[in-house]
């Protein structure tokens, strides 16, 4: 299956973001509230006995909870389709979680890619000849105050032609 590790985002500034790129005309493909994540990890297609690995490893896992602020519209990608994303600022807890993960799903036996951790909450989705001007633009407008995050899961991704599907087989509290 296809496995990544997202932090759980609270409801409220999700749907306040989720509404403004509702309202955006075109091309536009909002993410679904219930689908808006910040990608701690990408593990990809996984067996069923490293995913028990990984879930043992991320259980031991014991990291604070902490405040988590959205900065910036920024877009991803280029001809072959554009992700309209919100960046997070680069705390330290945030990153540490995102180390600790990796050690722990390291340590499992999986193996990672090596990319620089860009965190960020994919909005939207644009074709690759779409203008993002507008997107940026409306999310220009939206400042939403730093919000508290108390877990991360481990969430399965079944692709479909309208959308991922993903369904969550652990979560992780943060003390
Ligand atoms: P779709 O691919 O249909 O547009 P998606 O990108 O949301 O949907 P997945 O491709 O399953 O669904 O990816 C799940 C999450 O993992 C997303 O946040 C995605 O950005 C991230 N991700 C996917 N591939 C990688 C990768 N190679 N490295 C890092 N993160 C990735
Ligand atoms: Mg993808």
């Amino acid at each position: 299956m296809r496995l990544f590790i997202a932090l759980d985002l609270p409801d409220e500034p999700l749907a306040a973001l989720s509404a403004v790129m509702d309202r955006l005309p075109g091309d536009i493909r909002r993410v679904p509230e219930e689908n808006l994540h910040l990608t701690l990890a990408f593990l990809g297609e996984t067996s069923q006995e490293m995913t028990q690995a990984a879930h043992e490893g991320l259980d031991t896992i014991r990291a604070p909870h902490f405040d988590l602020t959205l900065n910036g519209a920024t877009v991803y990608g280029g001809r072959h389709g554009q992700a309209v994303a919100l960046e997070a600022e680069g705390e330290a807890p945030l990153h540490e979680l995102h180390d600790r993960i990796r050690a722990r799903l390291r340590g499992a036996g999986l193996q990672l890619e090596r990319r620089r951790f860009r965190p960020h909450v994919t909005l939207a989705r644009l074709p690759g000849r779409a203008d993002p001007g507008p997107a940026l633009a409306a999310l220009c407008a939206v400042t939403i105050p730093p919000f508290p995050v108390h877990s991360f899961s481990l969430v399965q991704s079944t692709l479909h032609d309208n959308g991922p599907l993903y369904d969550t087989l652990a979560r992780y509290p943060l003390g």
